[in-house]
């Protein structure tokens, strides 16, 4: 039997959970779902200037609200240090690594003469085969691993293929710094290695890292995890992803009233694809993943595609869910806190019953909060601008009858009963029936839009309603 996967995401909290990084762990959870394995999580604070404990609470609560859970305990790789240079030392006792004494001046002499010939910067080699008794007393070296010279190193990646990086390349870089703190390239193998990571996923720009990986890995005699770069994310244009295209920490991505759902869903078709599938539950996304079917070419990221998907998601969804994540995400959204602080149970029942029409209108929450904000306000109504023409000329005329109409309802008031006084009332009096809807919208909503106004006067219930349109008339 195969081993159980396990792969792991290893975000730096020097800021938000960024759009990339969230479709970064979004694979690694789905490939391990997908397979019945574990998904870890790491932290990689081992920059102390950069790395900040808000930045961590970013990215866990970014993960918690996408749905991207992790086992077992967060990792930091700080508090591994320790472990770090013990493998480090490990190496130079197996004389796979060696202690470099350069100074900053040789070093810098180096870097002058490789660029002087048009070379990459690298180092010499030269204590690389000095006898340790040659060491200065008085300095502390850094400790570098011995690379290979010749030959070359195969990266064997499931996404971008066969990835050969000529050993002429590859400098004896430091694993361990002379202060004794592991350099980032070394911290990454020792842990990958210790948490039994067997499938490593990230973003392409590590690739190249994983040529070096690599070297540590054979030092140490180590199996390589399966590794998968996976293309970086760019905007709709093509250019790097900035902040114009949606390079926003998944917190706005919440502000902004898109579903989890919606955004996954969005996510994990940048870069791979399902048939023609455009439209997926989670379920179906961890049915039908694979890392190996993810594309080599960068992804293009579009507001608008996304928009219209988390649409589709809103109208798919059942009311009840809908409903549970609509209230839970209120505080997050433009006008959200001020409905969240009259929802009392009597306006959730009513909320859950104008549902069906208000997410036909919704592409985010944000505009649902719009939408079923008549339901939330005090009368009388504030009417916008396109209402208020709504009601103009004879409109308050027909909306008087329309009251009268509705007055008379007798027995129950439901959509159907409100219809049917409306109905009538229009063919009495040689209306179309829009004359008739179109100003009571206004009366109803304050608004030009709203679902269906038979649907909004059996939500607002009798008395409410035919208030509402007393204030118009009057
Ligand atoms: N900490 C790295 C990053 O945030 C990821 C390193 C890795 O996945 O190996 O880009």
């Amino acid at each position: 039997m195969p081993d159980k996967v396990v792969t792991r995401f290893a975000p730096s909290p020097t800021g938000y959970l960024h759009i990339g990084g969230a479709r970064t762990a979004l694979f690694n959870w789905l490939y391990s779902k997908h397979t019945g394995g574990t998904m870890l999580l790491r932290i990689e604070d081992t920059d102390r200037e950069r790395s900040t404990d808000a930045a961590t609470s970013a990215i866990l609560d970014g993960l918690s609200w996408l749905g991207l859970t992790w086992d077992g305990e967060p990792v930091s790789q700080f508090e591994r240090a320790p472990r770090h240079r013990e493998v480090a030392e490990e190496l130079v006792r197996m004389g796979k690594a060696y202690y470099c004494y350069a100074t900053p001046a040789e070093l810098e002499a180096m870097r002058e003469t490789a660029r002087a010939k048009g070379l990459p910067p690298r180092y010499d080699g030269r204590w690389r085969d000095r006898d340790p008794s040659e060491a200065p007393a008085d300095a502390k070296g850094a400790i570098r691993i011995k690379a290979p010279t010749e030959g070359e190193t195969v990266v064997h990646d499931r996404v971008q293929g066969e990835v050969r990086f000529p050993n002429k390349d590859l400098d004896d870089f430091i694993i361990l710094r002379s202060d004794g703190n592991p350099t980032y390239m070394h911290a990454v193998v020792v842990d990958d290695h210790d948490m039994g990571v067997t499938h490593i996923i990230r973003g392409d720009d590590h690739l190249t890292n994983a040529a070096r990986q690599t070297v540590i890995y054979r030092a140490m005699g180590w199996d390589v995890p399966s590794m998968s770069h996976i293309p970086l994310i760019h905007g709709a244009d093509g250019a790097k992803l900035s902040k114009r295209h949606g390079a926003l920490g998944v917190e706005a991505y919440r502000a902004l009233g898109y579903l989890p759902e919606a955004l996954l869903n969005y996510l994990a078709r940048l870069g791979w694809s399902h048939g023609d599938d455009e439209v997926m539950s989670i379920a179906d996304m961890i049915a039908w993943f694979d890392i190996g079917d993810v594309n080599k070419g960068a992804a293009r990221f579009d507001f608008a595609k996304l928009e219209a998907l988390n649409g589709v998601h809103i109208r798919r969804m059942n009311d009840a869910d809908l409903l549970d994540i609509f209230i839970a995400t209120l505080p997050y959204l433009e006008g959200g806190p001020a409905i969240a602080a009259r929802l009392d149970d009597r306006r959730k029942a009513q909320l859950l019953a104008a549902l069906p029409g208000l997410k036909e209108r919704a592409k985010t929450l944000v505009e649902l909060v719009d939408g079923a904000a008549f339901l939330f306000t005090e009368r009388p109504l504030p009417i916008d601008e396109k209402a208020a023409a709504l009601l103009s000329g004879d409109a308050r005329a027909i909306l008087r009858g329309a009251h009268g109409a509705l007055k008379a309802v007798s027995g129950d008031w439901t959509a159907a009963t409100a219809e049917a006084a409306i109905r009538d009332y229009a063919l009495a009096g040689g209306y179309k029936l829009g004359a008739v809807a179109q100003p009571l919208r206004a009366a109803l909503t304050g608004k030009s839009t709203s679902p269906g106004v038979f649907d909004v006067l059996a939500v607002l219930g009798r008395e409410e309603s035919l208030a509402r349109i007393a204030d118009q008339i009057d």
